[in-house]
């Protein structure tokens, strides 16, 4: 039975569907929400105990539940909503035409103008914001960098299900999820630590948190907020 894609499984009439995936890293039987898809995915470490993970997935229903209507709902950039950025809100309006997106002022305070309509607006709003993750991750990126004494890395952009960030030491490669353009200014500089720490130290080990300390201090309250906000930063824009 191959299942590295995962079979799904309807725990009861009406219930919750949950994923089942074997992992032979895994060293136990595990029940997590997937923040991207919102899926409950159970994982078990062999076939043998599949059976196992069905029963624990049936024993925290309600949990699931609960975890997945307490979900940010899913929605697309449109004309008429807000987006913040840096801990600033921005009004997303339209322009006639079908024009890139572009940030704008006015004496109500920020905004993205765009053109294009329904999708073509969401994808154009959503082209301005990778772009100026970049710009600001590239940023924080050369700034720790510096203070390292490391050579510049190569940055780019990234739309990860599962991660902020990624760091290739070998070839200095940093990837960022856009996302993080959308959580606090402090928080997307822990990022940019985060993963140029990794250049120091491959590992998560204490020496690599001493490396992210002297670069942005208590990491603690940045990796409690995308904890926290990491589900509603990834349901916004879902095609
Ligand atoms: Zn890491």
């Amino acid at each position: 039975m191959r299942l590295h894609d995962g079979l799904k499984l309807r725990l009861e009439a009406g219930g919750p569907e949950v994923v089942l995936r074997i992992n032979r890293r895994a060293r136990r039987i595990s029940i997590r929400i997937d923040a991207r898809s919102g899926e409950a995915i159970a994982t078990a470490p062999s076939e043998r105990r599949l059976k196992e993970a069905v029963e624990f997935a049936r024993s925290r229903r309600g949990w699931i539940a609960e975890r997945q209507s307490a979900r940010p709902p899913a929605h697309r950039f449109a004309p008429g909503g807000v987006v913040i950025l840096g801990g600033r809100s921005y009004r997303l309006g339209a322009v006639r035409g079908a024009g890139a997106a572009r940030f704008a002022d006015d004496p109500d305070g920020p905004l993205i103008l765009s053109g294009g309509e329904g999708d073509a607006f969401a994808r154009r709003v959503e082209n301005l914001l990778r772009r100026e993750a970049r710009a600001r991750l590239e940023a924080r990126t050369r700034v720790h960098e510096r203070t390292l004494g490391l050579t510049p890395s190569t940055v780019s952009i990234m739309d990860a299900r599962s991660r902020w960030g990624s760091c290739t030491p070998q070839n200095q490669t940093i990837r960022y999820s856009w996302r993080v353009i959308m959580a606090p200014e402090a928080v997307l500089d822990y990022l940019a630590a985060h993963e140029v720490a990794h250049r120091v130290h491959a590992d998560h080990s204490p020496a690599y948190w001493r490396v992210v300390h002297g670069l942005v201090g208590d990491h603690r309250p940045h990796r409690a907020w995308l904890r926290d906000h990491g589900a509603a930063l990834h349901a916004v824009n879902r095609g």
